[in-house]
């Protein structure tokens, strides 16, 4: 078995899907080694383990909206493609969704997976409480009140396996995607913060080359005026596909049209095979008030980077108070690569690290990086914390895999 991207060889020693709760937690109860796995879209060894992986997938299928509270409780092996239509059919709507709707929720809030916007935080945000199943096999509700919600919601799969999560929604609304195409970087880099609030989401794509420009795709919401160019730049007249070489049909559509809150906010389609497949991707995350200056020194590896990069993608996440977010008490800029999958890469993200480094970078959890628990314990300020939490839920270190030792010991 292997990962979505196939750069990671799974070595569980067996893969098990409860169809129960009770079976959960007894397979739990019963193995001395299990690492929680959603639907394996990361590209680092998260999700691998030498124990038992166990997976949701054939849990209940728990999809309940409490209009009251305006909350939608849900069984956590779900993906995004299965709760949003189900949300949307009852009137409601989650705020943000991930570039695609194939990854689990599960899986996507443990990472801290996010989307994008000023003003929208990560997905790991929605949550308002999670039943998770201890080391013990015991379910424990932990909500906002319990001073170990902000540490466990984007929790790395260390805290227990998430069973159900409640949360928040909003009335169902429609966005309208128009791309400006051949915005110039430094038009984008003296008006970053104006330039990436043109929309509810905006996410600016660009290959680093000598051309110096990149394609800015805008999500508008029902309120918001369209305006008929951004940074000198009018709208596209054709469909765009976030990589020039690949066939835009496997995209959201992008005229103007309005359309539902799911059908929009990630650019690629469930029915399709997102981004391009064969790739690696990386992200790195960076106070927003340094993205012109991080940009700088990025695009100065412009010749290194252009040849082995399929595309990177800008998008801004606001701060949040979960300990292990990427967007931890700083409105965040994201800087993703999508690499080529070739092994020169390696070498190329070790030098954009080093050149992010004096801006402190933290790392998305579910892609690759290099950085050591030296380094993330200094730009996680809570991770000593974090730690000592696990270790007090999980005495015996069942949850672990050789990643989140790597990452925190
Ligand atoms: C094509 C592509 C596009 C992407 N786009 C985005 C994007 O737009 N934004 C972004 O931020 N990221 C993006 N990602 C990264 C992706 O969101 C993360 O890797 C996410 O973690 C994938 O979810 P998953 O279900 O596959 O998780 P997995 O890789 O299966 O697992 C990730 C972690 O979640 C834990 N976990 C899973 N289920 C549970 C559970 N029930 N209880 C406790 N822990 C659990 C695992 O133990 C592991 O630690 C993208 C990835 C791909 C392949």
């Amino acid at each position: 078995m292997q990962n979505w991207s196939k750069n990671v060889d799974f070595n569980d020693r067996d893969f098990l899907q409860p169809g129960s709760l009770a079976e959960l937690q007894e397979m739990v109860r019963s193995n001395q080694k299990i690492r929680a796995r959603g639907t394996a879209h990361s590209f680092n060894e998260i999700a691998n383990t030498s124990g038992c992986a166990i997976n949701l997938a054939k849990m209940p299928r728990v999809i309940e909206v409490n209009s009251n509270k305006s909350s939608v409780r849900v069984a956590a092996g779900l993906t995004y493609g299965e709760l949003a239509p189900v949300l949307q059919s009852q009137g409601w709507a989650l705020n943000n969704l991930a570039s695609l709707p194939h990854i689990s929720i599960a899986g996507s809030i443990s990472t801290g997976t996010h989307g994008s916007g000023i003003k929208n935080q990560s997905l790991a945000n929605q949550v308002i409480s999670l039943d998770i199943v201890t080391c013990e096999g015991e379910l424990r509700h932990i909500d906002r009140t319990n001073p170990a919600f902000s540490a466990l919601v984007v929790g790395l799969g260390l805290g227990g396996i998430v069973y159900q999560y409640e949360l928040k929604v909003e009335p169902t609304f429609e966005i309208r995607q128009v791309i400006y195409p051949q915005i110039p970087f430094d038009i984008l880099h003296r008006n970053f913060d104006e330039i990436m609030g043109t929309a509810y989401s905006v996410s600016y794509f660009t290959d680093w080359s000598s051309d110096q420009v990149g394609n800015l795709w805008c999500k508008f919401r029902d309120n918001e005026v369209i305006p008929k160019s951004v940074g000198g730049n009018s709208k596209a007249e054709s469909k765009y596909h976030p990589i020039p070489s690949v066939d835009p049909t496997a995209c959201t559509d992008q005229f103007g049209e309005s359309g539902d809150w799911h059908q929009r906010l990630p650019h690629f389609r469930l029915e399709f095979t997102p981004s391009v497949g064969e790739e690696i991707q990386t992200e790195f995350f960076i106070d927003r008030k340094d993205a012109a200056a991080a940009l700088d020194v990025i695009s100065k590896l412009g010749d290194v980077i252009y040849p082995l990069l399929w595309i990177t993608e800008l998008r801004t996440i606001a701060a949040d108070e979960l300990w292990l977010s990427g967007a931890y008490q700083r409105d965040t800029v994201a800087i993703h690569f999508t690499w080529k999958k070739v092994d020169a890469i390696y070498s190329v993200i070790q030098k954009v690290e080093d050149a992010l480094r004096p801006f402190n970078y933290r790392p998305h959890w579910g892609k690759v990086f290099t950085a050591d628990a030296k380094y993330l314990s200094t730009v996680y300020p809570r991770m000593g914390e974090f730690k000592a939490l696990i270790l007090a839920l999980d005495p015996s270190k069942k949850f672990e895999n050789s990643f989140t030792r790597r990452i925190l010991s």
